[in-house]
């Protein structure tokens, strides 16, 4: 299976949320302040981090695509 690493900077969100229509298992809508949540991930020098071990990143890919300030990537890091 591969690894992919997720980075999301959540200082820059501005919580319109469809990441969490479309990527339920990765992101959230935080209730405290509306910004989404990268769930199970931790913070590196203020970007959100998570590693996720899958045949495929389809969903968090789909995240990418549909954040309109484009502040999620998803990177292959292992084959
Ligand atoms: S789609 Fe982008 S701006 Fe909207 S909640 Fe998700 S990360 Fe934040």
């Amino acid at each position: 299976m591969a690894k992919f690493r997720i980075e999301f900077k959540r200082n820059e969100c501005i919580g319109a949320g469809p990441c969490a229509a479309v990527d339920p298992e990765d992101f959230e809508i935080s209730p405290n302040d509306g910004k989404a949540d990268l769930k199970g991930g931790k913070e590196e020098g203020g970007l959100w981090v998570k590693e996720i071990v899958a045949d495929s990143a389809d969903k968090a890919m789909q995240a990418v695509d549909v954040c309109p300030v484009a502040i999620i990537s998803v990177k292959k890091i292992q084959d």
